[in-house]
Parts: C-alpha cells; sequence; structure tokens
C-alpha cells in the first residue's frame, strides 16, 4: 500500500503513572483534516540496563514537559516513525534523551503511530510493516508465573523471572489460557510446600515465594507439566537472571545474595547451562551481566547446539549499535526489544530491522513498572516478533495480551508464531520416564526435588554443590574453588 502523510496537528503531554507507581508521561497525538487521535503512556524498568534511555530527568514528569517543544512536532509526518524521531532528537539531542526523558520520546513516537494508523484506517502493526517471510504473526506469549530479584521482597528467589510460554498453541487464547493455567498451578505447588504462603505477587504479578532459585524452578517445571498434560499445549520454560543485578564488578563475582551463592563468570554459566540442560529450558534470558559480549558468545555456541534461545535484554538495550557489536562477536540468538530502552519508536524500528538483518530472534517486551498500554502487541506483530514477553495476569499485562486477541480477531487467517521442537525434550517431558539424572538411571517424580535435593528446598548456601555433570569441566573447578571461599 502506498504510504500516505499524516501530519501531526497538535501534541499533548500529561503527567502519568505506571501500574507500580513510577512516574511517568502520557501523550497525547492529534493528526490530519479530522484530528485523528493516539495516546500512549510510557512504562518504566526497576532492573534497568544502564545504557538504556534515561525514563525521566530530574524533576520527573513535570521538568520533561515543561522542556519539551511541541511545537518542533507540528507538521511531522505521524505515519512515519523516523521522521517523528528525528523531531524527537531536534528537541533533545543527548544520546539517552537526558533531557525529556525516554518516557517522553516513547509517549510521543507511539501516540503519533496509533494516530496515523486511525487516520488511515489501518492497524498499528501494518504501519510497522517488518513482517517476516510468511507474513504477520501472532507471536507466542512469554510470561513470568514466578519471579524475584529487583522484582519482588527479600526471600524470593535471586534469579528474576520463571518463564513460561506455549511452544506450539493453535490459537492466541489457547496460548494465553496457557500461561494463565501454569500461572494458577504454580499458586497451588506453592501453597503445597508452604501453606502459609501469603499469595504475594512481584511486580508482574508473578508469585513471589520464600523459595530459593532450584525450588522455584522445580516447582514451575512441575506446574507447565501438569498444564501441559492437561490442555494438550507444549509449555517452554524460560529463566531471565536479570544478571546485571546480581553482578558485582568490583569483586568479579555474581552473588545471589538470598541464595548465598557466589559465581565467577564461567561458573555463573555453567551454573545457568546445568539449569536449562536439566529442565530443559527453550529461554534463557541475560544470564551474563550487561556488558559481557564475549561471555555471551561462548554462551551462544552452547544454546545453539542445544536449540536454546539466547535473549540479550541489557546488554544491547534496543540498540542497534550495541545489537551490530553483539552481532560481531555471535553474541545471542535473540534480541529484547522495549521501545522505551531505546527512547522513541522509531529508534526501536532500526533495531529490529537490525535483528532481523542478523538473524536475531525478536523477543517485544513489557517494562517491569508498566501501563494500560496495550501497543506492545502492534510493535510485537509488526517487528515479527518471535515472543512477546507481557506477563500473564494484571490488567497493565492483560492490556497487551487483549490486544493480541484483537488483532487476530480482525484478520483470522494471522498466522501463530512457533518455536520449533529441539533434539532433546524438556525435563518435564520426561516425567514418569526413566531417565539419567546425576549419573545413575532414575524415575522422573513430580516430587522430585532435582539439582541440590533438601538442600535447594531450603534455598541455603552450597545448593548447588554436587550438582552432577558439568559441561566444562574448568567452569566446575571454578564454581568449587567460588564455593569453597565463600563457604569454608
Ligand atoms: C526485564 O528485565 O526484562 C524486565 C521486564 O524488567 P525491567 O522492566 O525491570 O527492566
Ligand atoms: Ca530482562
Amino acid at each position: 500500500m502506498p504510504k500516505s502523510a499524516v501530519p501531526i496537528r497538535e501534541v499533548r503531554l500529561r503527567p502519568a503513572f505506571t501500574g507500580r507507581g513510577d512516574e511517568t508521561v502520557e501523550a497525547e497525538v492529534l493528526v490530519g483534516a479530522s484530528g485523528s487521535r493516539g495516546r500512549a503512556a510510557a512504562p518504566a524498568g526497576a532492573s534497568a540496563g544502564k545504557h538504556e534511555a534515561v525514563h525521566l530527568p530530574p524533576g520527573g514528569s513535570a521538568a520533561a514537559i515543561a522542556k519539551f517543544d511541541a511545537s518542533r512536532l507540528v507538521g511531522v509526518d505521524a505515519s512515519d516513525p523516523r521522521a517523528v524521531t528525528e523531531a524527537l532528537r531536534s528537541i533533545d539531542p543527548t544520546p539517552n534523551y537526558s533531557l525529556v526523558g525516554g518516557a517522553t520520546a516513547y509517549a510521543v513516537s507511539v501516540a503519533a503511530l496509533e494516530a496515523a494508523a486511525a487516520e488511515l484506517g489501518r492497524p498499528m502493526h501494518e504501519l510497522i510493516g517488518l513482517y517476516g517471510e510468511g507474513g504477520p504473526a501472532i507471536p507466542l506469549p512469554l510470561g513470568n508465573v514466578l519471579g524475584g530479584g529487583r522484582h519482588a521482597g527479600g526471600g524470593a528467589p535471586d534469579l528474576q523471572e520463571f518463564l513460561v510460554f506455549p511452544e506450539n498453541p493453535r490459537t492466541p487464547i489457547d496460548a494465553i489460557r496457557a500461561n494463565l493455567r501454569v500461572h494458577a498451578l504454580v499458586r497451588r505447588g506453592i501453597e503445597k510446600r508452604d501453606p502459609t504462603f501469603p499469595a504475594g505477587r512481584g511486580d508482574e504479578g508473578a508469585w513471589a515465594p520464600r523459595m530459593g532459585s532450584l525450588e522455584a524452578l522445580e516447582l514451575v517445571s512441575e506446574a507447565a507439566a501438569a498444564a501441559s498434560d492437561e490442555l494438550g499445549v507444549r509449555i517452554g520454560l524460560g529463566i531471565d537472571a536479570a544478571a546485571s543485578a546480581l553482578w558485582s564488578p568490583s569483586e568479579g563475582v555474581y552473588v545471589y545474595r538470598r541464595e548465598g551463592r557466589r559465581l565467577d563468570p564461567q561458573a555463573q554459566a555453567s551454573f545457568l547451562e546445568e539449569l536449562a540442560d536439566r529442565y530443559g529450558l527453550r529461554y534463557l534470558e541475560d544470564p551474563l551481566h550487561e556488558d559481557d559480549f564475549d561471555g555471551f558468545a561462548e554462551m551462544t555456541r552452547w544454546a545453539r547446539a542445544r536449540g536454546v534461545l539466547l535473549v540479550a535484554d541489557d546488554l544491547v538495550v534496543t540498540n542497534a549499535s550495541r545489537l551490530e557489536r553483539a552481532a560481531a562477536v555471535g553474541a545471542a540468538n535473540g534480541a529484547i526489544l522495549k521501545v522505551n530502552q531505546a527512547g522513541s519508536l522509531g529508534e526501536a524500528l532500526s533495531f529490529a530491522a537490525a535483528c532481523r538483518a542478523r538473524g536475531y530472534a525478536i523477543v517485544a517486551s513489557h517494562r517491569s513498572g508498566d501501563t494500560w498500554d496495550p501497543h506492545l502487541a502492534h510493535v510485537a506483530v509488526g517487528t515479527g516478533a518471535l515472543m512477546m514477553k507481557s506477563g500473564v495476569v494484571g490488567g497493565e499485562r492483560i492490556a497487551k495480551l487483549m490486544e493480541l486477541l484483537r488483532i487476530h480477531e480482525s484478520n483470522p487467517g494471522i498466522r501463530m508464531s512457533a518455536l520449533g521442537r529441539r533434539g532433546a525434550p524438556g525435563r518435564h517431558a520426561l516425567l514418569g520416564r526413566k531417565i539419567i539424572l546425576e549419573g545413575r538411571p532414575r524415575e522422573v517424580r513430580r516430587d522430585d526435588r532435582g539439582i541440590g535435593g533438601q538442600a535447594a528446598a531450603a534455598g541455603g548456601p552450597g545448593v548447588d554443590q554436587g550438582a552432577g555433570r558439568h559441561r566444562h569441566k574448568d567452569r566446575h573447578d571454578r564454581e568449587n574453588q567460588v564455593h569453597g571461599a565463600v563457604h569454608s
């Protein structure tokens, strides 16, 4: 379809809040002769990468709005995200939007495209149009069902997110139901272990129980297996380690404060690889910190051999130059796209184009502090994302999932994305069968505590000692050295 220019008439900004209560910015953009309107409100991160756009300048949304010269947008083509970015850059030329904040750039640029879509009578994802070869597709919803890290209080796991996604759903609604079912079963599993669990949840609606990462993974694996059996949908497991939040640059180790684990970079990689092997994880995000391109590259070789999606978030921060740097060394095979990390939608789309050119799977993602804004669904479909990471429950998460359903409803022929099978089935797919774990054959049972046994359940120090097979012997040795230093 030929492109039509849709001139911006007016931009209005107001202070707004995320569901977590972070201050942010909402924009309203009016376009064209009829004054079609777009509205968007920016999300905010908690485990934000140090290389991403500044959320708001000192002085918060009031300062951002005061510094914003909306007249620079008047007449700009709202249907062209790059033109909108140029106008935003003429207001704030700093590399990280430190004058008006990434929140302002997000809100204005997303609202502009929504207004253009309304004026042209076309869905927003079509104006983005970076589809894959088969045309538009509905991404697999990826959501955290249990979590900790910076998204939950003390006592919850050190690893930030335990994620699930349906690998081969028939329809988007089946996909959403699958994740919801796992979320419900995870609560039951926690309550079975701890009848006094007060049903606390973290920022994104994932359960936040008092337990260590190993027990958490075991529990999520059981819930996913049960939901798989019940619904007949293969459910994949994943982890977002958000490793920059664990990394202590001064000590050169990853510190799991609650679980008493201290791992040097080799041991950290080894630990997560072993979890992935053992539980059949298909998705591993930010296993290493935000500047470790070489470590990511090494893990990517391991991931490729196993059909694991190794996803970079804080490493690439939705920044095309950082993605090129990752591609140059072969770091990661998937990348998180968060529009507000880049600031404007136009910059995020340049990143998406770089991902597609370099063969990175795109995972379009929400933030831990998010708003009612449903546009992530259009960004995900429009960029040809394999997955949309948007949580499972909570109003701001459901808003995005509902928009996926609306996109599907208005285009029933649209395909569902799927993740191909890999050689080794996930551990939960092996329940009831004899397999070899920890060097001896035994049956996998639902109540199997897996790595670390009772120690893992307690979440105490040293839970990953005696964990069995390590891929890299040198890593294993170093891990034990680190433990030895801490626990002797
Ligand atoms: C994440 O780390 O992927 C995430 C969504 O958290 P935050 O928004 O806090 O960065
Ligand atoms: Ca992340």
